[in-house]
């Protein structure tokens, strides 16, 4: 089936590309094709690559970005070396977004949680942008391969060039800090907590960035990277609503919002981009209750949680478990911060 690879962290599910299959307009059905195919071919190649340990050699503490250019190929990465840490603004678009936009992501660790980049020891942040599909189109999708980023520059239609959501860069720049945290298992509910952690991470970037509270924030992820074409809202959203209902190109949003309607079947390495859904909502349901800027209590008790709270196959009751006792730890035993979490957690039937 069409399953991310363990260390391929896609943005875009594949039911979403599993949904264009299915468009009369081949076009559309092309960009699906595309998209699930380079799934196969970059998850291949990735089993080649080299541990992430190498690039720690000589790295020193501190912000440091390099964008990459893959002028359209889908191999090898990471591409022509475009802009480094205190370059000047390159003379590409995409370029600049993926250097700053990585570098509010960095801003965002360091600022709110004291963290040093992915491994919160300077880890370099390396984008490669302009990454194209297999069939030699642009990709519609972003990944982070336990590596580096990669972008692509969408169909133009539905999607639109991947750099442009700082919710993105941060979802999959989050992906990394998990490997180097719990490093959940990329499958089945520990899976499911990855993505979760990775879309809570990158709505509180974008909420940071433009200094929105609870009830400013929309909760939409991705709603940047989707083109003049796509006339959803969302690729997901963490309220209790559907991101989209019946759309002619994406259908209906499948992400339940409740522990009765998670999916139990096996595609998406076991839901891991669907069941992501239910703690996606507790995270929302406790920050609403906690009010003010999410990142600075639900996200502390998140990110503590991530951090040292969990072990590689966690399940949701554990992560409730453990989001519940470091509530306690950092506001106290019935703290109102407590009661919230342990309430969410019950409004979506994990516990
Ligand atoms: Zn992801």
């Amino acid at each position: 089936m069409h399953l991310c690879h363990h260390s391929l962290c896609c943005f875009v599910p594949p039911y979403m590309a599993e949904s264009l299959q299915d468009s009369e307009d081949p076009a559309v059905r092309q960009i699906a094709l595309a998209s699930l195919g380079n799934e196969y071919r970059t998850a291949r190649r990735l089993l080649s690559t080299q541990p992430l340990s190498v690039s720690l050699m000589g790295q020193i503490a501190g912000k440091e970005r390099y964008v990459y250019d893959m002028s359209g190929a889908s191999d090898p990465l990471p591409g022509k070396l475009l802009r480094r840490e205190g370059d000047r603004p390159a003379d590409d678009e995409a370029a600049n977004e993926a250097y700053d936009y990585s570098g509010d992501v960095y801003d965002f660790y360091k600022d709110v949680f004291d963290r040093d980049s992915l491994d919160d020891a300077g880890l370099p942040l390396r984008s490669s942008i302009h990454a194209g599909d297999t069939f030699g189109g642009p990709m519609s999708n972003a990944f982070f391969n336990g590596q580096q980023m990669a972008y692509g520059d969408g169909d133009g239609s539905l999607f639109t060039r991947f750099t442009q959501a700082l919710d993105v860069v941060g979802h999959e720049l989050t992906h990394g800090v998990v490997s180097f945290t719990s490093n959940l298992d990329y499958f089945g509910e520990s899976g499911a907590l990855n993505e979760s952690f990775a879309d809570v991470m990158g709505s509180l970037i974008l909420q940071w960035k433009y200094s929105q509270t609870v009830e400013q924030a929309d909760w939409y992820i991705g709603k940047d990277v989707l083109g003049p074409g796509a006339s959803i809202q969302g690729v997901r959203t963490l309220t209790g609503e559907k991101a989209y209902i019946n759309d002619p190109h994406f259908g209906t949003d499948p992400q339940p919002k409740h522990y009765q309607d998670r999916y139990t079947g096996s595609r998406d390495r076991g839901g891991v981009h669907i069941n992501s859904g239910i703690p996606n909502h507790a995270f929302y349901l406790a920050a609403m209750t906690i009010g003010g800027y999410a990142w600075e209590k639900t996200g502390k008790i998140w990110y503590i949680t991530l951090k040292s709270g969990l072990s590689a196959t966690a399940t949701f009751e554990e992560a409730a478990t453990a989001t519940i006792a470091i509530a306690e730890q950092v506001y106290g035993n019935e703290s109102e911060e407590q009661n919230a979490v342990r309430s969410a957690w019950q409004q979506v039937g994990v516990i």
